[in-house]
Protein backbone atom coordinates (compact mmCIF):
# COMPACT_ATOMS: atom_id res chain seq x y z
CA UNK A 1 0.00 0.00 0.00
CA UNK A 2 0.83 3.88 -0.29
CA UNK A 3 1.83 5.75 2.26
CA UNK A 4 1.83 9.46 3.17
CA UNK A 5 5.28 9.82 1.16
CA UNK A 6 3.95 8.99 -1.75
CA UNK A 7 1.65 12.42 -2.13
CA UNK A 8 -1.02 10.33 -2.25
CA UNK A 9 -3.51 10.95 0.87
CA UNK A 10 -3.55 8.35 3.97
CA UNK A 11 -6.25 5.98 4.43
CA UNK A 12 -9.36 7.48 5.63
CA UNK A 13 -9.56 7.16 9.69
CA UNK A 14 -13.48 6.76 11.07
CA UNK A 15 -14.09 7.46 14.49
CA UNK A 16 -14.46 3.26 15.10
CA UNK A 17 -14.17 0.68 13.42
CA UNK A 18 -14.08 -3.28 14.09
CA UNK A 19 -11.17 -5.39 13.63
CA UNK A 20 -11.58 -8.69 12.30
CA UNK A 21 -8.65 -11.44 11.81
CA UNK A 22 -8.42 -14.44 10.13
CA UNK A 23 -9.55 -16.51 13.18
CA UNK A 24 -12.41 -14.53 13.23
CA UNK A 25 -13.36 -15.58 9.86
CA UNK A 26 -12.35 -19.18 10.44
CA UNK A 27 -14.95 -19.19 13.23
CA UNK A 28 -17.76 -18.04 11.40
CA UNK A 29 -17.02 -20.48 8.57
CA UNK A 30 -16.75 -23.30 10.32
CA UNK A 31 -20.69 -22.75 11.88
CA UNK A 32 -21.50 -22.45 8.38
CA UNK A 33 -20.20 -25.57 7.21
CA UNK A 34 -21.87 -27.70 10.41
CA UNK A 35 -24.97 -28.40 11.87
CA UNK A 36 -26.74 -25.43 13.45
CA UNK A 37 -27.82 -21.55 11.80
CA UNK A 38 -28.99 -20.64 15.13
CA UNK A 39 -29.39 -21.49 18.98
CA UNK A 40 -26.51 -24.48 18.59
CA UNK A 41 -22.93 -25.32 20.31
CA UNK A 42 -21.64 -21.08 19.44
CA UNK A 43 -24.54 -19.94 21.92
CA UNK A 44 -23.73 -21.90 24.73
CA UNK A 45 -20.08 -21.66 24.25
CA UNK A 46 -20.18 -17.60 23.84
CA UNK A 47 -22.40 -17.37 26.62
CA UNK A 48 -20.08 -19.99 28.98
CA UNK A 49 -17.36 -17.70 27.74
CA UNK A 50 -19.15 -14.76 29.03
CA UNK A 51 -19.42 -15.55 32.33
CA UNK A 52 -16.21 -16.67 32.45
CA UNK A 53 -15.01 -13.03 31.34
CA UNK A 54 -17.45 -11.51 33.62
CA UNK A 55 -17.63 -13.31 36.50
CA UNK A 56 -21.65 -13.51 36.24
CA UNK A 57 -23.59 -16.58 37.12
CA UNK A 58 -25.78 -16.05 34.11
CA UNK A 59 -25.48 -14.66 30.44
CA UNK A 60 -28.33 -14.56 27.78
CA UNK A 61 -27.19 -14.06 24.44
CA UNK A 62 -29.49 -11.54 22.56
CA UNK A 63 -30.16 -10.21 19.37
CA UNK A 64 -28.58 -6.99 20.00
CA UNK A 65 -27.93 -4.59 22.95
CA UNK A 66 -31.52 -2.87 22.69
CA UNK A 67 -32.67 -6.55 23.04
CA UNK A 68 -30.68 -6.65 25.77
CA UNK A 69 -31.80 -3.75 27.27
CA UNK A 70 -35.27 -4.60 26.64
CA UNK A 71 -34.80 -8.05 27.61
CA UNK A 72 -34.06 -6.20 30.99
CA UNK A 73 -37.06 -4.19 31.77
CA UNK A 74 -39.20 -7.33 31.02
CA UNK A 75 -37.53 -9.50 32.95
CA UNK A 76 -37.43 -7.29 36.05
CA UNK A 77 -41.63 -6.64 35.01
CA UNK A 78 -41.55 -3.07 34.31
CA UNK A 79 -44.70 -1.52 33.40
CA UNK A 80 -47.71 1.41 33.17
CA UNK A 81 -46.75 3.79 36.65
CA UNK A 82 -43.42 2.73 36.86
CA UNK A 83 -40.32 4.56 35.71
CA UNK A 84 -36.82 4.17 35.02
CA UNK A 85 -33.61 7.04 35.91
CA UNK A 86 -31.52 7.45 32.61
CA UNK A 87 -28.91 9.63 31.93
CA UNK A 88 -29.49 12.23 29.37
CA UNK A 89 -26.37 11.31 28.00
CA UNK A 90 -26.91 7.89 26.34
CA UNK A 91 -27.59 6.59 23.25
CA UNK A 92 -31.62 6.73 22.27
CA UNK A 93 -31.70 2.87 23.16
CA UNK A 94 -31.52 3.47 27.09
CA UNK A 95 -34.38 5.54 27.36
CA UNK A 96 -36.72 3.31 25.12
CA UNK A 97 -36.83 -0.06 26.60
CA UNK A 98 -38.68 1.71 29.44
CA UNK A 99 -40.85 3.09 26.91
CA UNK A 100 -41.25 -0.64 25.26
CA UNK A 101 -42.43 -1.73 28.41
CA UNK A 102 -45.15 1.06 28.96
CA UNK A 103 -42.60 2.54 31.91
CA UNK A 104 -41.44 6.34 32.22
CA UNK A 105 -38.04 7.70 31.70
CA UNK A 106 -37.06 10.06 34.89
CA UNK A 107 -33.95 11.55 32.79
CA UNK A 108 -31.03 12.29 35.02
CA UNK A 109 -28.19 15.19 34.87
CA UNK A 110 -24.92 13.64 34.34
CA UNK A 111 -21.26 15.18 35.19
CA UNK A 112 -20.22 18.01 32.33
CA UNK A 113 -16.73 16.27 31.56
CA UNK A 114 -17.46 12.64 32.41
CA UNK A 115 -21.29 12.32 31.37
CA UNK A 116 -21.28 9.91 34.21
CA UNK A 117 -24.73 9.84 36.24
CA UNK A 118 -23.80 10.21 39.87
CA UNK A 119 -25.73 9.44 42.66
CA UNK A 120 -26.87 12.71 43.37
CA UNK A 121 -28.61 13.63 39.83
CA UNK A 122 -30.24 10.29 40.04
CA UNK A 123 -31.94 11.19 43.33
CA UNK A 124 -32.79 14.18 41.44
CA UNK A 125 -34.40 12.86 38.64
CA UNK A 126 -36.64 10.63 41.50
CA UNK A 127 -37.57 13.28 43.21
CA UNK A 128 -38.80 14.98 39.86
CA UNK A 129 -40.54 11.07 38.73
CA UNK A 130 -41.84 11.43 42.64
CA UNK A 131 -43.51 15.00 42.07
CA UNK A 132 -44.61 13.30 38.48
CA UNK A 133 -46.69 10.40 40.60
CA UNK A 134 -44.35 7.78 38.95
CA UNK A 135 -42.99 4.77 41.03
CA UNK A 136 -39.16 4.56 40.23
CA UNK A 137 -38.30 0.81 40.33
CA UNK A 138 -34.71 0.74 38.55
CA UNK A 139 -32.04 3.03 38.10
CA UNK A 140 -30.03 2.39 34.82
CA UNK A 141 -26.82 4.19 35.08
CA UNK A 142 -24.92 3.87 31.51
CA UNK A 143 -20.84 3.53 31.49
CA UNK A 144 -20.15 6.15 29.00
CA UNK A 145 -17.14 6.12 26.78
CA UNK A 146 -15.84 2.67 28.89
CA UNK A 147 -15.64 4.28 31.99
CA UNK A 148 -18.26 2.96 34.65
CA UNK A 149 -20.70 4.99 36.93
CA UNK A 150 -20.48 5.67 40.33
CA UNK A 151 -21.90 2.03 41.38
CA UNK A 152 -20.96 2.08 45.39
CA UNK A 153 -22.75 5.61 45.08
CA UNK A 154 -25.40 4.08 42.98
CA UNK A 155 -25.86 1.18 44.55
CA UNK A 156 -26.47 2.70 47.89
CA UNK A 157 -29.23 4.70 46.30
CA UNK A 158 -30.74 1.90 44.80
CA UNK A 159 -30.80 -0.25 48.41
CA UNK A 160 -31.91 2.71 50.26
CA UNK A 161 -34.98 2.71 47.90
CA UNK A 162 -35.36 -1.25 46.62
CA UNK A 163 -34.67 0.02 43.45
CA UNK A 164 -33.09 -2.67 40.59
CA UNK A 165 -29.70 -1.54 38.75
CA UNK A 166 -29.78 -1.52 35.11
CA UNK A 167 -26.16 -1.45 33.84
CA UNK A 168 -26.24 -0.19 30.37
CA UNK A 169 -22.28 -1.52 29.88
CA UNK A 170 -22.97 -1.31 26.16
CA UNK A 171 -19.64 0.77 26.03
CA UNK A 172 -17.71 -1.27 28.92
CA UNK A 173 -16.81 -4.45 27.95
CA UNK A 174 -13.28 -5.28 30.06
CA UNK A 175 -13.76 -2.77 31.98
CA UNK A 176 -12.54 -3.43 35.81
CA UNK A 177 -14.85 -1.99 38.78
CA UNK A 178 -13.41 -1.14 41.76
CA UNK A 179 -15.62 -1.62 44.70
CA UNK A 180 -15.37 0.41 47.49
CA UNK A 181 -13.90 -2.88 49.70
CA UNK A 182 -10.97 -2.77 47.02
CA UNK A 183 -12.01 -5.92 45.05
CA UNK A 184 -11.75 -5.27 41.47
CA UNK A 185 -13.77 -6.91 39.44
CA UNK A 186 -14.88 -7.00 35.67
CA UNK A 187 -18.18 -5.04 34.55
CA UNK A 188 -21.02 -7.68 34.15
CA UNK A 189 -20.23 -9.26 37.23
CA UNK A 190 -23.32 -8.69 39.19
CA UNK A 191 -21.43 -7.36 41.78
CA UNK A 192 -22.81 -3.88 41.48
CA UNK A 193 -26.20 -3.81 38.62
CA UNK A 194 -29.11 -6.41 38.84
CA UNK A 195 -28.93 -6.72 35.15
CA UNK A 196 -25.84 -5.71 32.37
CA UNK A 197 -26.46 -4.97 28.97
CA UNK A 198 -23.73 -5.26 26.29
CA UNK A 199 -23.82 -4.51 22.61
CA UNK A 200 -21.38 -6.24 20.21
CA UNK A 201 -22.80 -3.64 17.14
CA UNK A 202 -19.23 -3.28 14.95
CA UNK A 203 -18.36 0.31 16.51
CA UNK A 204 -18.56 -1.54 20.22
CA UNK A 205 -15.16 -2.96 21.66
CA UNK A 206 -15.87 -6.37 20.27
CA UNK A 207 -18.14 -7.05 17.16
CA UNK A 208 -21.02 -10.13 16.46
CA UNK A 209 -22.62 -8.48 13.54
CA UNK A 210 -24.94 -7.59 15.48
CA UNK A 211 -25.40 -8.89 19.12
CA UNK A 212 -26.22 -8.35 22.62
CA UNK A 213 -26.39 -10.32 26.33
CA UNK A 214 -27.29 -9.76 29.55
CA UNK A 215 -25.26 -11.29 32.66
CA UNK A 216 -27.36 -11.60 36.24
CA UNK A 217 -26.96 -13.42 39.45
CA UNK A 218 -30.28 -13.71 39.56
CA UNK A 219 -31.36 -17.32 38.38
CA UNK A 220 -35.42 -16.50 38.46
CA UNK A 221 -34.34 -13.33 36.45
CA UNK A 222 -32.08 -15.43 33.58
CA UNK A 223 -35.21 -17.83 33.20
CA UNK A 224 -37.19 -14.88 32.20
CA UNK A 225 -34.69 -13.32 29.76
CA UNK A 226 -34.16 -16.51 28.16
CA UNK A 227 -38.07 -16.99 28.21
CA UNK A 228 -38.48 -13.48 26.55
CA UNK A 229 -36.22 -13.71 24.35
CA UNK A 230 -37.77 -16.55 22.64
CA UNK A 231 -41.53 -15.90 22.36
CA UNK A 232 -41.85 -16.53 25.87
CA UNK A 233 -42.28 -19.94 25.15
CA UNK A 234 -41.63 -22.43 27.87
CA UNK A 235 -39.80 -26.03 27.29
CA UNK A 236 -38.70 -26.41 30.93
CA UNK A 237 -41.62 -29.15 32.75
CA UNK A 238 -40.81 -27.52 35.93
CA UNK A 239 -42.37 -24.02 34.48
CA UNK A 240 -45.47 -25.81 33.41
CA UNK A 241 -48.89 -24.11 34.40
CA UNK A 242 -51.44 -26.56 32.62
CA UNK A 243 -50.02 -29.61 33.83
CA UNK A 244 -52.91 -31.79 32.51
CA UNK A 245 -52.32 -30.39 29.07
CA UNK A 246 -48.06 -30.65 29.44
CA UNK A 247 -48.40 -34.42 30.52
CA UNK A 248 -49.75 -37.57 29.17
CA UNK A 249 -51.78 -39.86 31.63
CA UNK A 250 -48.39 -41.97 32.39
CA UNK A 251 -46.92 -39.03 34.07
CA UNK A 252 -44.68 -38.43 31.06
CA UNK A 253 -44.00 -34.71 29.15
CA UNK A 254 -46.33 -34.31 25.83
CA UNK A 255 -42.99 -34.36 23.59
CA UNK A 256 -44.55 -31.76 21.48
CA UNK A 257 -45.07 -29.78 24.26
CA UNK A 258 -44.71 -25.73 24.96
CA UNK A 259 -46.51 -23.40 26.97
CA UNK A 260 -46.79 -19.15 27.05
CA UNK A 261 -47.80 -17.34 30.04
CA UNK A 262 -46.58 -13.91 28.64
CA UNK A 263 -45.83 -12.95 24.81
CA UNK A 264 -42.02 -12.49 24.20
CA UNK A 265 -39.82 -11.88 21.47
CA UNK A 266 -37.94 -13.39 18.82
CA UNK A 267 -34.67 -11.66 20.10
CA UNK A 268 -31.99 -14.76 19.28
CA UNK A 269 -28.67 -14.44 18.87
CA UNK A 270 -27.41 -16.90 15.74
CA UNK A 271 -24.74 -19.00 15.91
CA UNK A 272 -23.10 -17.52 12.92
CA UNK A 273 -22.93 -13.92 15.03
CA UNK A 274 -22.06 -16.06 18.26
CA UNK A 275 -19.15 -17.76 16.60
CA UNK A 276 -17.59 -14.36 15.52
CA UNK A 277 -18.49 -12.79 19.24
CA UNK A 278 -17.24 -15.97 21.18
CA UNK A 279 -13.92 -15.34 18.72
CA UNK A 280 -13.75 -11.45 19.18
CA UNK A 281 -14.02 -12.06 22.97
CA UNK A 282 -11.16 -14.14 23.32
CA UNK A 283 -9.02 -11.16 21.53
CA UNK A 284 -10.97 -8.90 24.09
CA UNK A 285 -7.76 -8.49 26.21
CA UNK A 286 -5.40 -7.20 23.26
CA UNK A 287 -8.63 -4.56 22.02
CA UNK A 288 -8.69 -3.22 25.27
CA UNK A 289 -4.86 -2.88 26.04
CA UNK A 290 -4.32 -1.25 22.53
CA UNK A 291 -7.41 0.82 23.43
CA UNK A 292 -5.60 1.97 26.80
CA UNK A 293 -2.38 2.83 25.35
CA UNK A 294 -4.11 4.90 22.25
CA UNK A 295 -6.43 7.04 25.35
CA UNK A 296 -2.94 7.72 27.29
CA UNK A 297 -1.00 8.43 23.89
CA UNK A 298 -4.13 10.63 23.24
CA UNK A 299 -3.53 12.28 26.67
CA UNK A 300 -0.10 12.84 26.44
CA UNK A 301 -0.78 14.68 22.80
CA UNK A 302 -3.58 16.90 23.38
CA UNK A 303 -2.13 17.57 26.60
CA UNK A 304 -0.38 20.96 25.05
CA UNK A 305 -3.84 22.08 23.67
CA UNK A 306 -5.40 22.99 26.69
CA UNK A 307 -7.48 24.10 28.16
CA UNK A 308 -9.37 24.81 24.56
CA UNK A 309 -8.92 20.98 24.04
CA UNK A 310 -8.79 18.26 27.18
CA UNK A 311 -9.36 14.88 27.20
CA UNK A 312 -12.15 13.04 28.89
CA UNK A 313 -11.75 13.43 32.34
CA UNK A 314 -10.66 10.29 34.44
CA UNK A 315 -12.93 8.55 37.12
CA UNK A 316 -10.51 7.13 39.90
CA UNK A 317 -12.94 3.99 40.52
CA UNK A 318 -12.38 1.83 37.13
CA UNK A 319 -9.98 0.94 34.81
CA UNK A 320 -11.49 1.38 31.63
CA UNK A 321 -11.25 -0.63 28.61
CA UNK A 322 -12.29 2.77 26.07
CA UNK A 323 -14.74 2.75 23.82
CA UNK A 324 -14.40 6.19 22.78
CA UNK A 325 -12.17 8.73 23.03
CA UNK A 326 -14.89 11.70 23.77
CA UNK A 327 -12.39 15.07 24.05
CA UNK A 328 -14.07 18.00 25.59
CA UNK A 329 -13.58 21.17 22.91
CA UNK A 330 -14.23 25.13 23.68
CA UNK A 331 -15.68 25.07 20.48
CA UNK A 332 -16.68 29.45 21.45
CA UNK A 333 -13.42 30.13 22.27
CA UNK A 334 -11.73 28.89 19.30
CA UNK A 335 -13.76 30.73 17.42
CA UNK A 336 -15.24 27.87 15.45
CA UNK A 337 -18.42 25.82 15.24
CA UNK A 338 -18.11 21.86 15.61
CA UNK A 339 -19.47 21.30 12.40
CA UNK A 340 -16.60 23.07 11.20
CA UNK A 341 -14.39 21.50 13.14
CA UNK A 342 -15.51 18.29 11.78
CA UNK A 343 -15.88 19.37 8.22
CA UNK A 344 -12.07 20.33 8.34
CA UNK A 345 -11.39 16.74 9.55
CA UNK A 346 -13.25 15.19 6.98
CA UNK A 347 -11.28 17.07 4.22
CA UNK A 348 -8.28 15.29 5.53
CA UNK A 349 -10.10 12.04 6.13
CA UNK A 350 -10.26 11.71 9.68
CA UNK A 351 -13.63 10.82 11.05
CA UNK A 352 -15.15 12.28 14.10
CA UNK A 353 -18.58 11.72 15.70
CA UNK A 354 -20.70 13.50 18.44
CA UNK A 355 -21.78 11.08 21.56
CA UNK A 356 -24.83 12.13 22.83
CA UNK A 357 -27.55 14.83 21.66
CA UNK A 358 -28.85 14.59 25.08
CA UNK A 359 -31.55 12.42 24.42
CA UNK A 360 -33.92 14.35 26.87
CA UNK A 361 -34.22 16.60 24.04
CA UNK A 362 -35.23 14.69 21.21
CA UNK A 363 -38.88 15.48 20.24
CA UNK A 364 -40.53 12.41 21.20
CA UNK A 365 -39.62 12.90 25.19
CA UNK A 366 -39.72 16.72 24.94
CA UNK A 367 -43.23 15.98 23.94
CA UNK A 368 -44.10 14.04 26.14
CA UNK A 369 -42.17 15.59 28.94
CA UNK A 370 -41.99 19.03 28.52
CA UNK A 371 -38.63 21.28 28.41
CA UNK A 372 -36.49 20.08 31.03
CA UNK A 373 -33.12 21.83 32.55
CA UNK A 374 -30.10 19.28 32.56
CA UNK A 375 -27.37 21.61 32.44
CA UNK A 376 -24.51 19.02 33.14
CA UNK A 377 -25.65 17.12 29.74
CA UNK A 378 -26.22 20.10 27.72
CA UNK A 379 -22.57 21.34 28.79
CA UNK A 380 -20.96 18.09 27.77
CA UNK A 381 -23.07 17.95 24.59
CA UNK A 382 -21.76 21.29 23.57
CA UNK A 383 -17.87 20.61 24.29
CA UNK A 384 -17.94 16.81 22.83
CA UNK A 385 -16.79 15.45 20.04
CA UNK A 386 -15.11 11.75 19.55
CA UNK A 387 -11.83 11.21 18.34
CA UNK A 388 -11.10 8.16 16.31
CA UNK A 389 -10.02 5.50 18.41
CA UNK A 390 -9.96 1.66 17.07
CA UNK A 391 -7.03 -1.06 18.02
CA UNK A 392 -5.50 -1.36 14.31
CA UNK A 393 -5.03 2.55 14.32
CA UNK A 394 -1.11 3.39 14.24
CA UNK A 395 0.45 5.64 16.94
CA UNK A 396 0.95 8.05 14.39
CA UNK A 397 -2.54 8.27 13.31
CA UNK A 398 -2.76 9.73 17.01
CA UNK A 399 -0.24 12.25 15.66
CA UNK A 400 -2.01 12.86 12.30
CA UNK A 401 -5.58 13.37 14.93
CA UNK A 402 -4.06 15.69 17.55
CA UNK A 403 -2.08 17.99 14.67
CA UNK A 404 -5.42 18.20 11.99
CA UNK A 405 -7.37 19.30 15.03
CA UNK A 406 -4.84 21.73 16.61
CA UNK A 407 -4.58 23.40 12.81
CA UNK A 408 -8.48 23.48 12.40
CA UNK A 409 -8.60 25.66 15.84
CA UNK A 410 -5.77 27.69 14.88
CA UNK A 411 -3.55 26.82 17.46
CA UNK A 412 -0.38 25.27 15.31
CA UNK A 413 0.11 25.98 11.58
CA UNK A 414 -1.08 23.60 9.67
CA UNK A 415 0.24 19.97 9.67
C1 LIG B 1 -24.85 0.84 21.10
C2 LIG B 1 -25.60 1.19 22.32
C3 LIG B 1 -26.85 0.64 22.63
C4 LIG B 1 -27.60 -0.22 21.67
O1 LIG B 1 -26.90 -1.33 21.21
P1 LIG B 1 -27.27 -1.98 19.78
O2 LIG B 1 -26.49 -3.26 19.79
O3 LIG B 1 -26.82 -1.03 18.73
O4 LIG B 1 -28.74 -2.22 19.76
C5 LIG B 1 -27.42 0.96 23.84
N1 LIG B 1 -26.83 1.80 24.71
C6 LIG B 1 -25.63 2.36 24.44
C7 LIG B 1 -25.02 3.27 25.46
C8 LIG B 1 -24.99 2.09 23.24
O5 LIG B 1 -23.83 2.68 22.97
Amino acid sequence: MTGPASGSPPPFLPYGRQDIDQTDIDAVTAVLRGDWLTQGPAVEAFERTLCDRTGAAHAVSCANGTAALHLATLALGLGPGDAVVVPAVTFLATANAARYVGAEVAFADVDPDTGLMGPEQAAAAMERAARAGWRVRALAPVHFAGQTADMAGLGQLADRHGLAVIEDACHAIGTLDMAPDGRVLPVGSGAFGTLTAFSFHPVKTIAAGEGGAVTTNDATLAARLRRFRNHGMERDPAGFEDREAAFASNGAVNPWYYEMAEPGFNYRLTDIQSALAFSQLSRLAAFVERRRHLMDLYAERLAPLAPLVRPAARVPWCRPAWHLCAARIDFAAAGRTRAQVMADLRAQGIGTQVHYIPVHHQPYWSKRYGGLALPGADTHYAHTLSLPLFPAMADTDVDRVVAALSATLGLSPAA
